[in-house]
């Protein structure tokens, strides 16, 4: 038998309900707030990615399902969707009226080592503003994030902030790492032995060795930012302030994707036993990254969030996804007499609108009810000799059982005022 592949899941049954919910208290939010959609492809030039998300990180040097097309282009499934964005920004010329809002959802995939809340194939939702260089719009950004985490009922969440400066700060910062952890290197694993070569900065973010001595007396960046970063990052501060948004500074906080600058940002979902996959979302300014691409000078800034990390949150703290699965009408024709008329009726039903179903196969009476409870039907509608012959309808209210006879003509605006 052919199996899923390591690392993926089939989305199905209640997972459906929950994604369904995230995704509409999500797109409501981001009406409200007056940002538009964007569907970018999930596969891109692999360029793209090493250009996008920077060759150091490890997303690009360890994670990135590559291949080859038939055409023998250089292929990139999307790790995830802040490139692809860019890309179609610069491409469609989306800068020529700024600023620009926009918001995405869908698949992301990465070669990482599976396990719980970490897929190789899983769903992120976000957003990127292109053309606000404001802190304010950083705040904003951060803001939107929480009120989705409010909305849809998560309770224990933190946001930790920093700023990791512009790209000359950030120089002078990677020198004094380089020079602090030079004597230590021996006691660093293996991984930051290499990341001390390519992205000293992401060796504050290891999880192996976060609890070293040498961690803990590393410079902080904040002594390297200069006045404009600094101003930028306390302002930023005061506006998450003005909005009565709870965060902390977190001097370690460096994110693991090249293209930021001045404020990062993570939300953990703080839940006893969540586990160790804890940050539901990040994301932070990337000044440069339109640049860097080849397009105008363009200032970002933005967020993503992991679908199933969230939904692993909402289940740990037992949040009920409010959801309407159940169908307005199931049609039970009591013989084959009746099958046509079942059909006009179930054509019409749903040309007004009502979610309905019905039974084409020749099932027993008791089976075809028992069809309606699975599908959660508020109203069984029974057509029989009789119903055909009065121009009425049986119809049985599933939930108190009682039942009642409507002639034809009426049946639509008996559902209206019963549903
Ligand atoms: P990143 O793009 O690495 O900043 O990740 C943003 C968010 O996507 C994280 O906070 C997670 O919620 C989610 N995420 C990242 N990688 C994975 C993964 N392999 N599986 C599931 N969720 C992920």
């Amino acid at each position: 038998m052919i199996q899923k592949q390591k690392g993926t899941y089939d989305m199905q049954g209640e997972m459906v309900e929950k994604y369904n919910y995230l995704k509409r208290i999500f797109q409501d939010l981001m009406n409200e707030y007056n940002i538009k959609y964007i569907d970018t492809p999930i596969f891109e030039s692999s360029d793209l990615y090493h250009r996008g998300v920077g060759e150091t990180t490890d997303i690009v040097t360890k994670e990135t399902y590559d291949f080859k097309d038939r055409g023998d282009r250089n292929i990139t499934l999307r790790p995830e969707g802040t490139a692809g964005i860019v890309r179609s920004v610069i491409e469609n010329k989306l800068y020529t009226t700024l600023p620009i809002k926009l918001w995405y959802e869908g698949p992301m995939f990465r070669y990482e080592r599976p396990q719980s809340g970490r897929y190789r194939q899983f769903r992120q939702a976000g957003v990127e503003i292109f053309g606000d260089p404001t802190p304010l719009m950083d705040a904003n950004v951060i803001s939107i994030m929480v009120k989705f985490y409010e909305r849809i009922g998560l309770r224990g969440i933190k946001v930790r902030i920093n700023s990791i400066g512009n790209k000359e700060s950030r120089e002078n910062y990677r020198n004094a790492l380089l020079e602090h952890f030079k004597p230590y290197l021996n006691d660093l694993c293996e991984d930051c032995q290499n990341r001390y070569e390519k992205n000293p900065l992401r060796i504050l973010d290891c999880k192996v060795d976060s609890d070293k001595e040498c961690m803990n007396t590393a410079p902080k960046i904040v002594d390297y930012l200069d006045e404009k970063s600094k101003k930028h990052f306390d302002d930023v501060l005061k506006y998450l302030d003005l909005m009565d948004i709870k965060y902390k500074i977190d001097d370690k906080l460096v994110r693991g994707l090249d293209y930021y600058t001045d404020t990062v940002f993570e939300v953990e979902a703080e839940i006893e036993g969540f586990g160790s996959q804890n940050v539901i979302g990040a994301g932070g300014r990337y000044n440069n990254l339109v640049e860097n691409m080849d397009g105008p000078s363009v200032p970002a800034v933005g967020f993503a969030f992991g679908i199933e990390r969230i939904i692993n949150a909402l289940d740990a703290e037992d949040v009920k996804v409010i959801s309407d699965n159940s169908l307005d009408c199931y049609v039970i024709p009591v013989s084959e007499n009746e099958l046509e008329n079942a059909v006009m009726l179930v054509n019409n039903l749903r040309d007004n609108a009502f979610s309905v179903d019905m039974d084409y196969t020749n099932k027993k009476m008791p089976a075809k009810f028992k069809e309606a409870d699975r599908y959660n039907a508020k109203f069984i509608i029974i057509i029989g000799e009789e119903e055909v012959k009065n121009n009425k309808l049986t119809i049985k209210d599933n939930l108190t059982k009682e039942e009642v006879k409507v002639e034809r003509d009426n049946l639509i605006d008996y559902l209206d005022v019963n549903i």
